[in-house]
């Protein structure tokens, strides 16, 4: 296995940082403590070209593979964007971009993967339910085809970029008796009759991406919206997006990992206790090691991962055991973090505040950390359910 990077790719991966460090970084820190959606730097990640960097040219994207999607955001990560805003790009790009452009066809490829790549429009995916979590598969959102429409009825919850979206990947029921193979995926515009966003989610952490509920109440989408084959959409739509959402959208933690062992390392040579620099402690050094393994582990097995991919290799066992560990260690790691800080780590002006509660979110979206156990420990036994719990975003 040779995960080296070409000359091309590192020279991507430091534009990108340097961008990060030098136009994105700098609004962080005023969205977040305002918990509010960073505008300018979406704007700025939009002329870079970070919303279409894996579609192809001629849909208005860049053409990078998959490794070099996740080299791109762990990058932005590292250089000090924040995660609410990779979020964002995760549900815009990768939740709703990636299966229009591997699922759908060429019309609505043509219709809206230039807009997504663009950001002239935002993308969202609507799978989770009030009572449909963990178990994707008990949507109750349904699809009744009327003449050329289909008439969607439910409510989605949790939905990243539901209050600024203009187009979502919704996961709906065409036929309940077929349970798991009759739930269809389809494309819904903002505009369509009967569809509206609930209120603003207030969140813990994230603060920088913005969060609804999805309603449709009778709401009109049109026959040829729907994305796939009938039936088949939540299948085909899982499939495509499990191993993205599992590298490129852990990349940017993995990145903002890196970035809290360099601010905790300046920050303990430079506090002082006893007279001395607390970084001659070595509880403190401990903790910076810890950290350092936490992070050189979590690349390699996120790398491992994106080069399966690239090589066509099917890799959802990997892909689970990568987002488990890297989102449990996160945490461990965010924690660390604010230790070494100390009583300023509470502190909200302090980043590793943020990372803290921002850490927590890993181990719940995008399937839990107890379904990503199930996934692994059934696909180590060859039982079928787990494919079945692996379709969770
Ligand atoms: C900030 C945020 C953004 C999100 N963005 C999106 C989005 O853009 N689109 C989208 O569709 N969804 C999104 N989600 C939803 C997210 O994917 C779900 O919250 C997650 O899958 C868990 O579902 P749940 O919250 O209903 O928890 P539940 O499924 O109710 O789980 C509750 C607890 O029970 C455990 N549990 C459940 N089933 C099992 C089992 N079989 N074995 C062991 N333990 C189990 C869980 O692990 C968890 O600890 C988002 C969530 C958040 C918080």
């Amino acid at each position: 296995m040779d995960y080296s990077l070409t000359e091309e790719q590192l020279a991507f991966r430091d534009a990108v940082y340097k961008f990060s460090r030098n136009e994105i970084m700098p609004l962080m820190e005023e969205y977040e403590t305002r918990g509010e959606f960073p505008w300018p730097a979406w704007k700025k990640m939009a002329e870079y070209g970070m919303m279409g960097l894996p579609f192809p040219e001629e849909y208005g994207g860049a053409g990078a593979d998959i490794l070099t999607t996740l080299i791109g955001m762990e990058a932005l990560g590292h250089g000090g964007a924040t995660a609410g805003l990779c979020l964002s790009w995760g549900a815009h790009t990768v939740l709703c971009g990636v299966p229009i452009w591997l699922v759908g066809t060429e019309e609505q490829k043509k219709k809206y993967l230039t807009k997504i790549a663009s950001a002239e429009w935002i993308g969202g995916f609507g799978l989770t339910e009030p009572g449909a979590g963990s178990d994707a598969a008990g949507v109750q959102t349904t699809a009744v085809k009327k003449g050329d429409k289909y008439i969607l009825n439910g409510t989605k919850m949790f939905i990243t970029n539901g209050p600024i979206g203009n187009v979502f990947v919704v996961i709906a029921v065409t036929n309940k008796e077929m349970k798991h193979m009759g739930i269809s995926a389809f494309i819904v515009e903002k505009d369509f009759p009967g569809f509206s966003v609930g209120k603003e989610l207030n969140k813990m952490g994230n603060r920088t991406s913005t969060t609804s509920e999805l309603i449709f109440e009778d709401c009109e989408v049109p026959a040829e919206n729907m994305l796939g084959a009938e039936g088949y959409g939540f299948l085909q739509v899982g499939k495509t997006i499990l191993e993205w959402e599992r590298s490129c959208l852990l990349a940017a933690g993995v990145g903002g990992m890196a970035a809290a062992i360099e601010i905790c390392s300046q920050y303990a040579k430079d506090r002082k206790q006893f007279g001395r620099s607390i970084s001659e402690f070595q509880a403190v050094q401990s903790k910076l090691a810890e950290m350092k393994m936490i992070h050189a582990a979590s690349k390699r097995i996120m790398y491992k991962v994106a080069w399966m991919k690239k090589n066509e290799m099917p890799a959802m066992l990997e892909a689970s055991i990568s987002k488990l560990f890297i989102t449990e260690m996160g945490l461990k790691l965010a924690d660390h973090a604010v230790q070494i800080h100390g009583g300023y780590g509470y502190m909200k002006e302090y980043p590793v505040e943020w990372g803290y509660r921002d850490a927590k979110l890993g181990t719940i979206g995008g399937g839990t950390s107890e379904i990503q156990r199930n996934i692994i420990s059934r696909m180590i036994m060859n039982l079928k359910k787990a494919k079945k719990e692996g379709m969770k975003s």
